[in-house]
């Protein structure tokens, strides 16, 4: 695992004492912290849990929690993830120690997780020993023509309010257990994928406080955890007062706020950007630096209103656009807490926070 020492280090050191953004890192494994905070990394600003749930081991009991008849079955194959999702988190925060972890609610398309195959169906009818054509129908009832743009995110919840309690638990408990066997003082940040709606972000605080203050007081440890939304839908930064009052933090996605945006998808733009570039008619990607006029506009607009409803609100970023230079000055000009990126990007994060606060001294 590469280190930062010598002359590298030393450099580093001196962009630590000018930058004020602080720099965290998205990563969602122990072993990418880990490195994460050797380059440097003060923090998770973004932990993905959905990969998690798409391993070999643990889809299963997804499917059967997607295709469950009744919240008995739901909560039955919870039951089943709980525990490696404890060991998850437990091993993240370990790695983090007392820095902040911001650990986000599952968020990708409902659709991702349908067998698609026949063999994958007929396989998933005898493990949970229903019927081959009523799975089939239901299988076909939960498909997407659009998920990315579907049941997805926060709206997974509100459907299966069961996840949040079960995500809530295994946050809560790894917390606990690293804070009580390691006395190390954990900081995890809830958040909420989606949010388009003060309502959406209140229904679920509902679910996750309880959820989380019952364990807390039962364990007797003390353990203070943050509530917060992604902001990544473009109503999201229009009404950002209103879901300030719901949430202690803002961390923008700025993937996803591109996209619906600009109207269009981050998995296919590619194949006609490319003629932008060549005719002219964009100069830089706007996946990758943050196109000021539009998406930036949003995001200094969610920041006046959301710090005006609440002055001290904690404020990020953990969209791509967090390890590139010039989106890392966006940001330092905005006034944010700090950025997030991937762990191969801090370093170049750390020295564009530095950079954007010598060139913009006044
Ligand atoms: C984003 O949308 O910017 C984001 C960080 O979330 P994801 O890339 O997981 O959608
Ligand atoms: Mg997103």
């Amino acid at each position: 695992e590469p280190e930062l020492s010598g002359h590298f280090g030393k450099l580093m050191a001196w962009a630590d004492e000018i930058r004020r953004l602080k720099v965290r890192t998205n990563a969602d494994t122990p072993r990418d912290a880990a490195q994460a905070v050797k380059f440097g990394a003060e923090g998770i600003g973004l932990c993905r849990t959905e990969h998690m749930f798409f391993d070999e081991s643990r889809i299963p009991a997804v499917r059967e929690m997607i295709i469950a008849d009744s919240l008995e079955q739901r909560k039955a194959a919870l039951e089943k993830i709980l525990p490696m999702q404890r060991e998850d988190f437990i091993g993240i925060f370990e790695a983090m120690g007392d820095r902040p972890v911001t650990i986000r609610l599952l968020d990708p398309p409902l659709h991702e997780f349908l067998p698609q195959s026949q063999e994958d169906i007929k396989k998933l009818a005898s493990d949970m020993k229903i019927d081959y054509d009523k799975l089939r129908a239901r299988v076909e009832e939960l498909k997407e023509f659009n998920p990315m743009l579907g049941h997805r995110g926060c709206r997974l919840v509100i459907t299966y309010p069961e996840i949040a309690e079960m995500q809530t638990r295994a946050i809560i408990e790894a917390a606990i257990h690293v804070k009580k066997s390691k006395g190390i003082d954990v900081k995890p940040e809830i958040m909420i994928p989606l949010i388009g709606d003060v309502k959406e972000l209140a229904y679920i605080k509902n679910i996750v406080v309880k959820v989380a203050d019952d364990i807390i007081e039962e364990s007797g440890v003390e353990l203070k955890y943050l509530y917060g939304t992604m902001i990544e839908i473009p109503r999201a930064t229009l009404v950002a007062d209103e879901i300030a009052k719901e949430a202690e933090f803002f961390s923008f996605g700025t993937n996803d706020l591109t996209q619906m945006t600009y109207g269009f998808s981050r998995d296919d733009a590619g194949k006609f950007l490319k003629e932008y570039y060549d005719k002219k008619i964009f100069d830089k990607d706007p996946f990758q630096a943050i196109d000021r006029k539009g998406v930036g506009k949003l995001m200094k607009m969610a920041v006046e209103l959301g710090r005006g409803e609440r002055t001290n609100i904690k404020l990020g970023i953990c969209g791509e656009h967090g390890g590139e230079p010039s989106s890392v000055e966006f940001c330092h000009m905005l006034g944010l807490d700090y950025v997030s990126c991937s762990p191969y990007r801090v370093p170049i994060a750390r020295l564009a926070a530095a950079q954007a606060a010598i060139s913009n001294r006044d």
